[in-house]
């Protein structure tokens, strides 16, 4: 696997409901591995090796994370208009006389 597949992987935080990079200069398979099976973590891919050794002060980590924040705030106002639907279903259904 080329060095050029790199993956960083940003975690959501649900208390600021805002990403925040935890790890990158992962191999992929690695960053599936460990963190395909949280669903507040997503793995993005990275243009290149980043230099910063620390993940949070990365800055190309933290722009991913961004991203990541401005997507998901997008997504979950649109899942939010279509979950608005007649969740409380009756089961009384078989009252039919
Ligand atoms: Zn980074």
């Amino acid at each position: 696997m080329p060095e050029s597949t790199l993956k960083c992987v940003v975690l959501l935080d649900p208390n600021t409901r805002a990403y925040k990079p935890i790890n990158h200069n992962l191999n992929a398979n690695l960053a599936v591995e460990q963190f395909s099976a949280d669903p507040n973590a997503k793995i993005v891919d990275q243009a290149g090796h980043h230099r910063s050794s620390e993940p949070r002060r990365c800055k190309p980590c933290k722009l991913a994370a961004e991203e990541a924040t401005k997507q998901h705030a997008e997504s979950s106002s649109e899942t939010e208009q279509s979950e608005q639907g007649p969740a409380a279903v009756s089961t009384e259904e078989s009252e039919s006389d």
